[in-house]
């Protein structure tokens, strides 16, 4: 018989409608409405994963993101999704789940072997264990990897299609319970652009987990409604009036993951999953990225569990999620219960369980509890055992019943014998912890407020604020009137005038007497004996293990967390970190607040991969990009060079060519005529402020500040580390106004680099850069013909030598279209780089190459320009260097300024830059002239001494000359420059060696006379 625990009546599910899904192989069957853990709750399946270290049996614990125990493996083959909460899984007609982490099953998992040694397991095990013999490591791993891991990962591509969307927005709320409902409706009243986003299928927070009774009931736990109304009248009510206007957006299912700087944050929606296959239409996730004016964080708050002997046993659960099951879902959680609590918000529970036929007990921490909910509760029959704990459970797989022992006089130990009251459900409630992850996200610093034992925020850094329970306001009417006014607040400061705050609604909240902290159950056992005590159910980590961490010397709680792992995970301690602190704070004898939280990070939950790529993937994922120059170069029948995500045209075959020839006929024809080379993919980024050369003196090595407007400069970018990361000439277009080149595959990173610091360390400077790498395209026109052939297309330039010098950029015209034309080289030839208007790129080519004819001009392709660049000792930087070469390596000490300061320069001081033995760029020539070494060869000074052979270096670059008739190349070589004259060998794969010399790295006029003409 299926749903053997569903109450007879209520829930918010639609009974009439019945879905089927498996768990674990077997049917089941729930309805809509139903979460994947409600539905098996309601089949009667408690016992639902294996714990990550110790195997243990573990149940449902929450109803929501704070789960940390059902974590299931959803769907299979490549819609696969691992590690989800079954507490988040909406249930459809179909739905596939399995357990994680448990082989061959959670029923019998032969790794619960592991529990039975569990007390020499303790926290920082596996660092004190697996360190000997070193070797053994890559053993251990695999073991340990198998043992711990989770889910599965799909291993074919996901099918399914993902997006994102950008949006700005006034006010983004987030959380839809009362608190954020109240604050949306508040600043959309008052006309705001207003975003409202709940992670829940619906809107309503934890209301969707009380009772809702109608008005006037006397029920304590309903007390009465919101404005004479049930709750979710009340809150269908307000989604209905915020759907009406047209400025704001509700997003259910959605849950904001992220909150970035300048109030970015990052929502996940999930438009699909709650759907059977068949049914999905559209992205299956939506990530939204929003820049909100001002943002309310109205994220509720986690029930805390209780930290007590045996409290990971299945039937051992939050008293907010029995609540939640019994209220929302018509599910029985338990036959037979006890709430075990320190405060009054889990007599709620209590009343719960009593409304739905199941004998409950209360057993309260305080001495004398008082108050309205404990006499109600004695007055409806509900047995309060007070100034009482839970010191243990019976059961393995299942609570069978729970000891309960009476504390002694100063509430710090137990006294007397244990009474055992039988139960199959325990409902804890250690407290509140108001959600302040994204509050600390956006850089607030939560504090500790001892009265309320909890953290709350701390003052807001970003233009934030919190409003309802996880700004610490718990009762009803407290959350109602935060929201409103903190809504209103939003409106008033993005610059709407005139707001009005709306009316409180009418709320008779139930009056709360104070709780008294406990962070660990008092036990009848001496501290580290007895059963384990779990602060951490996902992550196995107990009371004992952070007590270990503090006596082992930890005193930071970032690093106890790396210490026993607490707080990691895909829960990341929402239940267990206060808990754990207040632990650690205990055993350090320091107070909570000093001893702080862990940091929070984005993500707040999991996010999927396929969210996170969009559409970002296949032929999207890297973007082909072609100059606007491609046809031409297709039409010639150019093979295309991919560099970084450009098509480069390689070389341009004529009949009967390949690669050899035309390279040689292309690289003779720019020596001795003029040749044309598409150059647009050079990355081009545009400095304009005040302070543009004072960022180009921090950013590149040489000094900025002296060079004249329509003059040409080349820089050397170094790495923080002092290694060269990009190169390029930069030329002063105008008093605050540079253009700087960049290498074609590093213009993205450039740009992101220099953003980057000016972004975080000298915000303070006047300086715009604009990425134009697409906006103009540019012709290289190099060889000693080359002036001739510009000149006769360009109107407006001087080009003679004198009023055009080398390294100096010229406005005017090309065949009557704007340009820029600027006397730079590559090749060591005189040439030109002419840029236009990537419109007019076709028009520009063609006038050049009609204008060229009579000289033989000939289009050339990287191949060439790779082969003329090194006969000149030009490095390419990402061939010739590899991230580990600084400028003197190259011998470029020449372009280091010895006045000023740059990124890098401190790291070209350190002894290790300084080394005489670092490897130096350097030439190779090889005893037979036709042998053209190998990229990537090895370089060593005997190629058959005995292994290991000492290596030198290796080859960067290598070409044949056809200027020089013979093989030339580039090396790296320890202590190469002293070592020029020497024979060294580079041995090949089939056992040969090649011989060759060290030379000078320019093999072409090293005077540099041909371009100075
Ligand atoms: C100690 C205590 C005392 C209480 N006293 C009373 C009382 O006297 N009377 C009474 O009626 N009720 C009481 N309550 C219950 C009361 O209903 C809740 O406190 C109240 O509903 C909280 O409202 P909220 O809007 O602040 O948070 P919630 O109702 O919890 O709503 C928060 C919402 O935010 C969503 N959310 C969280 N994080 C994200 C995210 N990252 N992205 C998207 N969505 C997110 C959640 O899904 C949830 O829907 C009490 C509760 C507590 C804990």
């Amino acid at each position: 018989m299926s749903q053997t625990h569903r109450l007879p009546s209520g829930g918010r599910i639609d009974r009439a409608t019945t879905l089927r899904f498996t768990f674990n192989g077997r049917r089941y069957t729930g309805h809509p409405g139903d979460t994947l853990a409600s539905a098996l709750l309601a089949n009667g399946v408690t016992l639902v994963a294996r714990s990550w270290k110790y195997h243990r049996p573990r149940g449902i614990v929450g109803s929501g993101v704070e789960e940390p125990n059902a974590i299931v493996q959803v769907d299979t083959g490549a819609r696969t999704v691992p590690n989800a909460r079954a507490t988040e899984v909406a249930l459809h007609d179909g739905l596939v789940a399995a357990s994680v982490n448990a082989w061959p099953g959670v029923g019998v998992d032969l790794m619960a072997l592991a529990g039975l040694f569990g007390r020499i397991m303790p926290a920082g095990f596996y660092y004190k264990t697996f360190m000997w013999p070193r070797q053994f490591w890559m053993k251990y791993e695999h073991f340990i990897r198998k043992a711990a891991g989770l889910g599965t990962a799909p291993d074919r591509p996901d099918p399914d299609l993902y997006d994102k969307m950008n949006a700005h927005c006034d006010v983004l709320v987030v959380g839809g319970g009362p608190a954020g409902l109240a604050a949306a409706l508040a600043a959309g009243r008052a006309g705001a652009r207003v975003i409202l986003a709940d992670l829940q299928e619906e809107f309503g927070g934890s209301l969707l987990d009380q009772r809702d009774t109608a008005a006037g009931e006397a029920d304590p736990s309903t007390q009465g409604g919101i404005d004479g109304m049930a709750p979710m009248a009340w809150v269908a009510r307000t989604v209905a009036e915020l759907k009406t206007m047209p400025e704001v957006r509700l997003l259910p299912r959605s849950t904001v993951f992220g909150y970035h700087d300048h109030n970015f944050l990052t929502i996940a929606e999930r438009r699909t999953d709650h759907l059977p296959p068949r049914e999905r239409a559209g992205p299956r996730e939506r990530v939204w990225r929003v820049r909100a004016g001002r943002v309310v964080l109205a994220a509720g708050a986690h029930e805390r569990p209780l930290v007590f002997a045996n409290n990971d046993r299945p039937g051992v659960m939050l008293a907010s999620a029995v609540s939640c099951y019994l209220n929302r879902h018509g599910v029985e959680p338990g036959s037979r219960a006890v709430v075990f609590t320190n405060n009054d918000s889990a007599y709620r529970t209590a009343f719960d369980l009593a409304a739905a036929g199941i004998p409950v007990a209360v057993v309260d921490v305080r001495r004398v509890p008082r108050g309205d909910w404990v006499e109600r509760a004695r007055a409806a029959g509900i047995d309060v055992i007070a100034n009482a704990v839970v010191v243990d459970v019976e059961g393995g797989r299942r609570v069978r019943g729970v000891k309960v022992m009476a504390l002694d006089a100063h509430g710090e130990g137990v006294t007397g014998n244990a009474t055992v009251v039988r139960c199959d459900l325990l409902a804890v409630s250690g407290g509140w912890n108001p959600v302040v992850h994204l509050h600390a996200q956006s850089g607030g610093r939560p504090r500790f407020v001892d009265g309320m034992a909890c953290f709350v925020p701390g003052a807001s850094v970003q233009a934030e604020r919190s409003a309802g329970a996880c700004n610490g306001r718990f009762a009803l009417g407290d959350c109602l009137a935060d929201g409103l006014a903190a809504g209103a607040e939003a409106a008033r400061l993005v610059g709407i005038r005139d707001v009005a705050v709306p009316a409180v609604p009418a709320v008779r909240d139930l009056a709360e007497e104070p709780l008294a902290p406990v962070w660990v159950v008092p036990s009848p056992e001496p501290a580290g004996r007895g059963p384990k005590q779990f602060v951490d159910l996902q992550n196995d980590v107990t009371a004992s293990d952070i007590a270990l961490a503090a006596r082992e010397g930890y005193r930071s709680i970032e690093h106890v967390k790396r210490y026993t792992a607490m707080g990691f995970g895909t829960d990341q301690g929402k239940l267990g970190n206060i808990n754990g602190m207040a632990i650690l704070a205990q055993a350090l004898g320091h107070d909570i607040a000093s001893t702080g939280t862990t940091t929070f990070r984005p993500n707040y939950t999991p996010v999927t991969f396929g969210a996170i790529a969009g559409r970002d993937l296949g032929e999207r994922f890297e973007p082909i990009r072609r100059t606007a120059l491609h046809r031409w170069h297709e039409a010639q029948g150019a093979p295309f060079e991919n560099v970084g995500q450009w098509k480069r045209p390689w070389y341009y075959p004529k009949a009967g060519e390949d690669l050899d020839a035309a390279v040689r006929r292309e690289c003779l024809a720019v020596r001795n005529g003029v040749g044309i080379m598409d150059a647009s993919t050079l990355g081009k980024i545009d400095l304009q402020g005040r302070d543009a050369a004072t960022l180009l003196d921090w950013v590149y090595t040489n000094a900025w500040g002296k060079l004249d407007v329509g003059r040409c400069r080349y820089g050397l970018m170094l790495d923080e580390n002092g290694m060269v990361m990009d190169d390029g000439v930069t030329t002063r277009l105008a008093d605050r106004h540079y253009l700087m080149t960049t290498t074609t595959g590093g213009a993205a990173r450039v740009m992101a680099w220099l953003e980057r610091w000016l972004q975080t360390e000298w915000p303070h400077l006047d300086v715009y850069l604009t990425s134009v790498t697409d906006h103009w395209a540019t012709i290289a026109v190099a060889g000693p013909d080359s002036r001739k052939v510009v000149q006769s297309v360009c109107e407006g330039i001087d080009f003679a030598p004198a009023a055009f010098p080398f390294m100096s950029c010229r406005e005017g015209t090309v065949a009557g279209v704007p340009a820029r034309v600027m006397r730079i080289s590559f090749s060591g030839e005189l040439a030109y780089e002419v840029s236009v208007c990537a419109n007019e790129a076709g028009h520009a080519w063609a006038a050049l190459m009609t204008a060229g004819a009579a000289f033989g001009i000939t289009p050339y392709g990287t191949e060439t320009m790779h082969v003329l660049r090194a006969e000149k000792g030009f490095i390419i930087v990402g061939q010739d260097t590899d991230g580990s070469v600084t400028p003197a390596d190259l011998g470029m000490d020449w372009i280091v300024a010895k006045g000023k300061d740059f990124i890098g320069r401190r790291s070209l001081l350190r002894a290790d830059t300084r080394r005489d033995d670092r490897k130096e760029l350097v030439g190779l020539l090889t005893e037979e002239p036709t042998q053209v070494l190998p990229e990537g060869g090895q370089i060593v000074v005997d190629g058959r001494a005995p292994a290991p052979v000492p290596m030198l270096g290796h080859v960067t670059s290598s070409y044949f000359s056809a200027s020089l008739g013979r093989s030339i190349a580039l090396a790296l070589v320890k202590g190469g420059r002293k070592r020029v004259g020497e024979r060294v060998e580079i041995p090949l794969a089939d056992g040969r060696a090649l011989r060759a010399v060290i030379a000078n790295s320019v093999f072409i006029d090293p005077e540099g006379a041909r371009q100075n003409v």
